[in-house]
């Protein structure tokens, strides 16, 4: 049976950063009420070219998006496009390279930031930037605003596929690195203001899906081989099976499990399969 999804996530969140801070969502793990992974990502550990790998399904000798300097539209297939072209409706709230991968590079502010567009791969986008952020004037969103905004979303525009997108722990992390209170608060309050929304959206019938792009180390940085940025949380709370998988998995399995929840059959260039339980493609 198709489902509409979710798929929130934290930018940065290592495993052990997940498994310490994410109390709502190990709660639910705890419970029996979602199911937990440990997701090894692909290299390098960057942000764009990890974005582009969970809505692909490749890995970024493929794709093509090779590193955080050039973020150009995504060649394709992709989540976005794919759900789209099966008569799904999507949405993003989300840092705008999402902007630049799926709708229109280079971003222009005042024509990109807010779009309800049907010809788009994202149709409605809610974008946000970092620009001019410093150590002293973090410019992200609340993560209170950052899920009310996608609530909002949800209740206008019933999206088969959602991106979330929280900033602040990479940005943080950055600052501060992996040991500081303000990373640990950062992860934290991602995951307390997940706890507000997250049964609103359940009732709304979506499967939600929580993970990370890449990890980061004490010292503040990713890019590199190490578990520290590489290894992170894949949650899907709704998973038939509840409890934590032993396995280590790849993250070329997000997008064709995206799809397949939404009942769109994955195309061959996606080559792991989904771990979205008993639910395979149409
Ligand atoms: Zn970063």
């Amino acid at each position: 049976m198709a489902e509409k999804v979710v798929l929130v996530l934290f930018d940065a969140v290592g495993y052990d950063a997940a498994l310490r801070d994410c109390g709502t969502l190990e709660g639910l793990v705890e419970a029996g009420l979602a199911r937990r992974w440990c997701m090894r990502s692909v290299l390098p550990s960057l942000s764009a070219p990890v974005y582009e790998t969970l809505h692909t399904g490749t890995p970024p000798y493929v794709h093509g998006i090779r590193s955080n300097d050039r973020v150009v539209l995504s060649k394709g297939p992709h989540v976005f496009g794919l759900a789209r072209e099966a008569g799904r409706t999507t949405g993003a709230v989300a840092h705008y390279f999402f902007s630049e991968l799926y709708n229109v590079a280079p971003y222009d502010a005042l024509r990109d930031m807010e779009v309800d567009d049907p010809s788009l791969a994202i149709q409605h986008g809610r974008f946000y930037s970092e620009l001019g952020y410093t150590k002293w004037n973090l410019n992200l969103p609340s993560e209170t605003d950052l899920f009310t905004r996608a609530t909002l979303l949800i209740r206008r525009h019933c999206p088969d596929y959602l991106l979330i997108h929280g900033f602040a722990p990479d940005a943080l992390g950055h600052l501060y690195g992996t040991a500081s209170v303000e990373y640990h608060h950062a992860v934290w309050a991602l995951d307390n203001a997940l706890a507000e929304v997250l049964h609103l959206w359940r009732d709304e019938g979506y499967r939600v899906l929580v993970t990370s792009d890449h990890g980061q180390t004490e010292d503040g940085r990713h890019g590199g081989t190490t578990d520290a940025e590489r290894l992170v949380p894949f949650y899907d709370v709704g998973h038939p099976q509840g409890g934590v998988a032993t396995e280590t998995v790849s993250q070329l399995a997000v997008a064709p499990t995206l799809l397949s929840i939404m009942g769109v059959k994955p195309p061959p260039v996606m080559t792991v399969a989904p771990l979205s339980g008993e639910f395979g493609p149409s």
